[in-house]
């Protein structure tokens, strides 16, 4: 009878124990992690059945079924249910529905403080890439403060304006050949930025040395269409990642990469065009994925800004061979998917405002107050 006790009572003591031990294991620990580095990546007019294509067309699977964690957006912009990449990008940035054409401003055309410009004053590392020119609309939107869109020239000044670490993309012209003879290369050079700009096949053979910060430009206006050989994205992701890993060793990084003309695209009505560039984005995911995989501590978003297009893959299509139309040659208002990965990534689950995703991002990362206009 007492020894039952005695095991009854050894039997109570073991379990309490085993369970303050693993209530102080971390691996057990249920708290929301928080990323120390966030990496947006936006693929410009990518709906629903653009994903759809390029993942028929690319032998059924695509680097996004990697994400455990899928939510959608509603797009909408400030003055239209059918937002322009300018307004959508700016609700990405600032966290604000503006009107079509709003490049980080709100509105009433005021500028409003932009994510990666927080991020840079908090002492993280920062940077952009892009398949377009790197002062079109979804890059702007993060850097640049203009009541227009389609200023690349006004766009390109912003960026001296900023400690950005790195920007890639086209548009060398908006910073060399100005109307007002400014050079605005020379002067990052003299803020001791090292400027490149290997074009075409050459692009793959940059060495990005992280003891300066980096403009390097692909394009003196637009970057060609991946159809047409374009195939920097995804070895420059890859790059990019592990530049602003070292250049945000202590505070972190926040990086946004554009697949830019998968709305290209849509506004052509052109499929081959759009599934091109799907799989040229979906590389660039599978670089910053294994990146991510490796290093822990990075979350990794992928969305669009709105669909292009009103693309449909309709009857008769098979995996190789697509059936395809357009409604537009604008973009719709769909809602428009995100994908999650990392600590943090339940956070984007369910069904929310495009606004919304500025707030979680600025919530994971530790900013606090959301901004006044919200
Ligand atoms: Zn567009």
């Amino acid at each position: 009878m007492n020894r039952i006790i005695i095991f009854t009572l050894l039997g109570c003591l073991l379990w309490t124990g085993c369970e303050n031990a693993m209530s102080s294991n971390p691996s057990v620990d249920t708290t929301p992690q928080k990323p120390k580095n966030i990496i947006l990546m936006v693929g410009d007019g990518m709906g629903v059945s653009q994903i759809t294509a390029g993942l028929y067309t690319n032998n059924n699977q695509l680097n996004l079924e990697r994400f455990p964690y899928i939510g959608l957006h509603k797009s909408y912009a400030y003055d239209d249910l059918v937002t322009d990449s300018a307004a959508g990008a700016t609700a990405f940035s600032c966290g604000i529905k503006t009107y079509n054409g709003a490049i980080g401003v709100d509105k009433d055309t005021i500028p409003v403080e932009t994510i990666l410009e927080r991020a840079e004053k908090e002492g993280l590392a920062t940077g952009l890439v892009s398949t377009s020119t790197i002062t079109h609309a979804t890059p702007a939107s993060f850097i640049c403060h203009n009541k227009i869109r389609k200023q690349h020239e006004e766009n390109a000044a912003d960026f001296i304006k900023t400690d950005i670490d790195l920007f890639v993309g086209g548009g060398k012209n908006y910073f060399d050949l100005r109307e007002d003879d400014r050079n605005i290369s020379m002067e990052l050079k003299k803020k001791g930025y090292n400027v490149s700009d290997f074009f075409q096949e050459e692009t793959n053979d940059l060495v990005m040395d992280p003891s300066a910060p980096l403009a390097f430009f692909t394009a003196n206006t637009d970057p060609l269409a991946a159809q047409d050989g374009r195939d920097y994205l995804a070895g420059i992701s890859g790059k990019s990642v592990a530049f602003l890993a070292e250049r945000g060793k202590e505070k972190g990084f926040f990086l946004m990469i554009e697949g830019s003309q998968i709305d290209w695209g849509g506004h052509a009505n052109q499929s081959d065009w759009i599934v091109a560039e799907m799989h040229d984005f979906d590389k660039a995911i599978g670089q910053v994925l294994d990146f991510a995989e490796k290093d822990g501590e990075t979350l990794v978003i992928v969305t669009a800004d709105h669909e292009t297009g009103g693309y449909a893959i309709n009857k008769g299509s098979t995996m190789d061979s697509l059936e395809t139309a357009f409604t537009t040659d604008y973009h719709t208002a769909d809602l428009i998917p995100v994908f999650a990965y990392g600590p943090g990534a339940e956070d984007f689950s369910g069904i929310y405002e495009n606004t919304a995703i500025h707030a979680k991002m600025m919530e994971l990362f530790g900013f606090g107050a959301k901004n006044e206009s919200e």
